[in-house]
């Protein structure tokens, strides 16, 4: 035989003998991913996932485990080869509920391995003196900073694996029918795509083309709120291969009606966000504004930031909106489901979006898990178990803006947390503050709302208490001395 057909020969049955290994393992996690070794009784449906970001490339993951066939559809080029990649911040906070999502598709430890603790907060103060306030002084639990672009191909690359699982990218969903399970895709310079599946699965981002089409249906509610303030990415770069601040915290300069915030990268730099209101952003109109501004506001950052590389991310981009999203129902019948921000945007402030949007897949595939259930009563189940907790993190996330911005530098922040830390040390079952149950347990949000409402009452009774206490007492000395 001729070299190079041989050559190829044997290529071509590594290949086959690659593919063979890959769907036997597939086949052994199908198993193991039941958990209790009991199959669902939902048929292994064609499932359609519209949005490969964060969410829908765990949403493919988790159906391609259970034995369904995926299509995965995603608007943007493949991130894992696109030169650009435009799109929201570059890093996020990984928590809890984000991180035992990813265990329970095998990458938690993956994506950890490469990402950076941020311990707790540094507050940088108008003079650029620095304070810490660690999130977890008792049990030492910590954030995680991600990048948005390595967590999504960590993602893709496990779907990659999966033989049921297909990728299309740079396919637009422009139009769906729920009831025919069927969408139409735009593509670029080539003709528009037609696809069926018998589930629709919405991880869309805030603009859902999904939800868009479920708003026509008797009884799904919605909401939207755009917020004042807009935000700016900015970079502080690595200095001689050092990262400029101390590394292990999320860096925080709170100023009352805006702040500015720093989350580290691997490659040494930190993403800046500057958040503050529009009309804030709109009165710096030339290069001397800025610096005025930062010589005003975040004289500790500027040189770390450097004078024209602030000038030139600064005017290069416009600050960017924020918006929260409220809806109710997430699903139609059998036919469709919304995850992620499709079904809930939120502001970032409480670094819990992308948290919050994996831990509806932990919740859906748990439901979907179960045995002698129906699709159409596990995608009902979905709905009425997660609705509330969604709503109560969006509303979370725009009180923990004010917390950020102004809160942390008052004595009285200081003062709770250091007696939120104080009694979560000796009743670390019963105390447990509300950002550490929202960043570091799985406890639904609504729950840890409240909890904090009873922890609230409990130190109003202990206060007045006290007050009344010390004034009976005084008001008793002032008579014995009359
Ligand atoms: C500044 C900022 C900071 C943040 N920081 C944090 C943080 O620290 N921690 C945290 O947990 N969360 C954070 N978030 C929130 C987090 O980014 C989102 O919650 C998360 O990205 C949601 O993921 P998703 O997959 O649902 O949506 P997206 O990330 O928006 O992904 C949606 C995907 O769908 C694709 N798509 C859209 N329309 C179509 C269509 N018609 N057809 C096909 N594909 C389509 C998009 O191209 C995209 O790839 C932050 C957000 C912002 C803006």
């Amino acid at each position: 035989m001729h070299l190079s057909a041989f050559l190829h020969d044997r290529c071509v049955l590594k290949k086959i003998v690659e593919k063979c290994h890959s769907t036997l393992e597939m086949n052994e996690k199908l198993v193991q991913s039941t958990g209790n070794g009991l199959q669902s009784s939902i048929p292994k449906l064609n499932v359609a996932v519209i949005g490969a970001g964060l969410v829908g490339s765990l949403a493919a993951l988790n159906f391609a485990r259970k034995g369904y066939e995926v299509d995965l559809y995603e608007y943007r080029q493949d991130i894992r080869t696109a030169e650009l990649v435009q799109g929201r911040s570059i890093n996020l906070a990984l928590s809890q509920r984000g991180r035992k999502a990813l265990a329970e598709v095998g990458l938690e430890d993956e994506v950890l391995s490469t990402a950076i603790p941020m311990r707790g907060r540094m507050l940088h103060d108008v003079k650029g003196n620095t304070s810490i306030v660690l999130y977890d002084p008792c049990t030492k639990q910590c954030l995680y900073s991600v990048g948005r672009k390595h967590l999504n191909e960590v993602l893709l690359n496990a779907g990659e694996k999966f033989p049921n699982i297909h990728h299309h990218f740079e396919h637009k969903l422009s139009s769906v029918n729920f009831n025919e399970g069927s969408m139409r895709f735009k593509r670029p310079f080539q003709e528009d795509a037609e696809a069926k599946a018998d589930l629709i699965v919405g991880c869309d981002g805030a603009f859902s083309a999904v939800r868009q089409q479920m708003i026509k249906k008797y009884g799904f509610n919605f909401s939207q709120e755009y917020i004042e303030h807009g935000y700016l990415e900015l970079c502080i770069p690595a200095k001689n291969n050092e990262f400029q601040m101390p590394a292990n915290y999320l860096h925080i300069w709170p100023r009352d009606t805006f702040m500015m915030i720093a989350l580290p990268n691997q490659d040494k730099s930190f993403t800046v966000t500057l958040s503050m209101p529009f009309k804030v952003f709109a009165d710096i109109k030339t290069p001397k504004d800025l610096l005025e501004f930062f010589i005003k506001y975040y004289i500790d950052a500027l040189p770390l930031l450097g004078e024209e590389k602030l000038i030139k991310d600064f005017f290069k981009s416009k600050p960017q909106y924020l918006l929260s999203i409220k809806c109710n129902p997430y699903h139609f019948e059998s036919k469709a489901v919304l995850l992620g921000d499709a079904a809930h945007a939120m502001v970032p402030y409480y670094g819990q979006g992308m948290n919050a949007g994996m831990e509806d897949c932990s919740l859906l595939f748990s439901i979907i898990s179960q045995t002698e259930i129906t699709l159409d009563k596990a995608l009902l189940q979905f709905t009425e178990s997660r609705w509330r907790d969604a709503h109560a993190i969006c509303d979370l996330a725009m009180y923990n803006y004010v917390e950020m911005r102004d809160l942390t530098k008052r004595v009285t922040f200081k003062c709770r947390k250091f007696l939120d830390t104080t009694l979560f040390r000796f009743f670390p079952t019963i105390w447990v503050p509300l950002y550490n149950s929202v960043s570091f347990t799985s406890m639904p949000y609504n729950k840890c709302i409240a909890n904090r409402k009873w922890q609230d009452k409990i130190l109003r009774n202990i206060f007045y208490t006290i007050l009344s206490g010390a004034l009976v007492t005084a008001t008793a000395l002032y008579v014995t001395n009359l």
